[in-house]
């Protein structure tokens, strides 16, 4: 099992779980290398925004089972097929000898939700896109976490003009800030997690070297950006 961004951004977002799970389709797949690709054997999507779905059709086409919650797909104008399969919050899926449990979580979008990930020892959370993560999980093993903003950053850009009041409500009631990322890790029981992976980085509101360095000196555990893989 490898953890593989290929976009973590509002510019694009694509992870893939090496080598069979892809979680969305917000990168062009001609970026992932084709026996990467190859081996992906279906994608979770977390919700309809562009910067995670742009590319879903592509992914459908390239005979790869995709898995959403029905408002996502009507938000997307798609119908339920042999490809593409509808999910339910707190539903357990079993694909692949994968144990895959989609969650609620809190964003502006139809019905969004994040993923617990299990299968043999690893046991891996995927949170994205939401507002709140209140979320307790035994046992985990890795953490792929939104660390989108800091606030003080959000407010500075506020007031010097670089970000519109809209936008700043925006990024603030649907993304998650670094200080929201480590109440989610004082929370949880990090004894097993042996990666931290920050997701979803807002390029003007946020300092990923700090970010690294603060979850770093609170948790000890191995902690990088999901930056894009070449
Ligand atoms: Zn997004
Ligand atoms: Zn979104």
């Amino acid at each position: 099992m490898e953890i593989l961004s290929y976009g973590s951004s509002s510019a694009g977002n694509c992870t893939i779980i090496a080598p069979d799970i892809m979680i969305d389709a917000g990168v062009n797949p001609r970026q992932i290398p084709e026996h990467i690709l190859r081996q992906v054997d279906f994608c979770l999507i977390t919700h309809e925004h562009g910067d995670h779905t742009k590319y879903i059709q592509y992914i459908r086409n390239k005979a790869i089972d995709i898995y959403a919650t029905k408002g996502t797909l009507d938000k997307l104008g798609i119908k339920p097929d042999y490809r593409f399969h509808v999910i339910h919050s707190q539903a357990v899926l079993t694909i692949k000898g994968w144990k895959i449990t989609p969650f609620a979580s809190f964003h502006d979008a139809s019905e969004p939700v994040n993923y617990l990930l299990q299968k043999d020892k690893e046991k891996i959370i995927f949170i994205t896109d939401t507002c709140k993560a209140p979320w307790v999980v035994t046992g985990l093993t890795q953490i792929i976490i939104e660390a989108n903003h800091d606030l003080d950053l959000l407010d500075d850009n506020l007031c010097n003009r670089v970000i519109s009041g809209e936008l700043f409500s925006r990024i603030m009631f649907n993304h998650l800030n670094i200080s929201q990322t480590m109440d989610f890790l004082k929370t949880n029981n990090l004894s097993k997690v042996k990666g931290i992976y920050l997701a979803h980085l807002s390029k003007l509101n946020s300092d990923p070297k700090k970010f690294v360095k603060v979850i770093k000196d609170l948790t000890g555990i191995h902690t990088k950006i999901m930056e894009v893989k070449k």
